[in-house]
């Protein structure tokens, strides 16, 4: 055995020992990463299509936010949010001026900045009369947390966490019709993935957000969108509402943010800015100074004018060549969905997807498999048509003969 083989297995071992077994893992020890190319502790080069699981937007240890790090760092780590510091006054004004938001509160992860976005929904539904629910929908996933699970709907999530906090509904995901009928008097709040992602990367029909939209407006609900997976360029523009004509009341982001420090936000629009207010929420690490500032440079780049346009033109080539994929295995693909750089492929079957991801990996292709059956492709969207092109070959090349 080399010793780098025996440094992998070491590690494995340890981390087998030590820590409570919550996730299914490969065998796989990353030990460096650029760009879209991770190495392992063997010294294998990987192509990531998974950016992480949609995290390193802006590819592995970009050098701006890289820099960016460093450089607050050495000066200064964390401050409490009982004073101000200057990351999070940045941040919070870049996500003011480039979304519809007119109020921020920064957090350290999905799951957190969604338990922001209940309790504010709760808060303001209670004022309003005891309108203390949430509509969330089926196939919908919000995080681990005690009210995130309860928002997901997904059974499996829930199983063994009874009793679940009360006050959510779920409806199918796409269905105008069944969320209008789900409205009843105590309904505050509708909360949706404007992309359905952990679910299978699932495109609702174009009238739905703005469907939702008309509803909540006509009810006075607030429409809450989980922007966690598909905010941050993921699929084309900053944040997905752009470019699906609704603007939500409130959005949650995490992931992509601080291009892979943990970072969230609650970004919340006019008729809920009020919903919070001194005391009524709060977290010790949200705003650090270090994921903020990293945060910040991850934005001024989505922002900068050229990072999203060749991100869209990236999706638009990476689009082709898995239709073109599709096209020469029907019997295996059903269907190839998505927007921008989150794409999913549909295929016959879980095994066959999983299958296919584990080939594709011993080639040296990271992707991921969710849904049923969905292979979920989302590289960083620095991604050269270079490695688009390396990758749709490799993973063909795991495609069943
Ligand atoms: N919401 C969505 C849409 C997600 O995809 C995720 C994570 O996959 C979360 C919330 C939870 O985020 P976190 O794992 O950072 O708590």
């Amino acid at each position: 055995m080399s010793t780098a083989t025996t440094q992998t297995a070491d590690l494995i071992e340890r981390n087998s020992k030590n820590m409570i077994p919550v996730y299914g893992r490969t065998d796989i020890v990353f030990v460096q990463g650029a760009g879209c190319v991770l190495h392992d502790a063997e010294g294998r080069r990987v192509l990531d299509f998974f950016s992480s699981i949609l995290c390193t937007n802006l590819g592995h240890c970009h050098p701006a936010v890289t820099a960016a790090i460093t450089h607050q760092a050495a000066k200064l780590v964390h401050v409490s949010n009982l004073h101000h510091s200057e990351p999070q006054a940045r941040l919070a004004e870049l996500l003011v001026a480039h979304s519809f938001a007119e109020k921020i509160f920064l957090c350290n992860s999905g799951a957190e900045a969604n338990e922001a976005a209940i309790k504010l929904a709760r808060r303001r539904g209670n004022a309003s009369g005891g309108r203390f629910e949430i509509l969330t929908t089926l196939g919908s996933f919000h995080g681990r947390t005690m009210a995130t699970i309860a928002a997901t709907g997904q059974e499996k999530i829930r199983v063994g966490y009874e009793p679940n906090l009360q006050g959510f509904r779920y409806v199918p995901f796409g269905d105008l019709d069944a969320m209008r009928a789900a409205v009843g008097p105590t309904t505050g709040a509708i909360l949706v993935e404007p992309i359905q992602g952990e679910g299978g990367v699932i495109v609702p029909p174009a009238d739905y957000l703005p469907g939702l939209r008309e509803l909540c407006d006509d009810e006075d609900l607030l429409l809450i969108f989980d922007e966690i997976q598909t905010g941050c360029g993921r699929t084309g523009t900053l944040f997905a509402y752009e470019s699906m004509h609704a603007v939500p009341d409130v959005m949650t982001l995490a992931k992509g943010i601080a291009n892979g420090l943990p970072a969230g936000a609650l970004c919340v629009g006019p008729r809920a800015a009020e919903a919070f207010d001194q005391g009524s929420h709060g977290s010790t690490f949200g705003g650090n100074c270090v994921t903020n500032a990293a945060a910040v440079a991850t934005l001024e780049i989505l922002l900068d004018g050229a990072t999203l346009p060749r991100a869209r033109l990236a999706a638009q080539r990476l689009r082709a060549g898995l239709e073109a994929l599709a096209k020469r295995h029907p019997k295996l693909v059903t269907e190839v969905r998505g927007r921008g750089l989150l794409l999913g492929m549909q295929l016959e079957g879980a095994d066959t997807a999983r299958a296919i991801a584990e080939r594709a990996l011993a080639a040296g292709l990271l992707i991921n498999v969710t849904g049923q059956g969905v292979l979920r492709i989302a590289p960083p969207l620095i991604i050269s048509d270079k490695e688009i092109d390396e990758g749709l070959d490799l993973l063909e090349g795991a495609f069943p003969p």
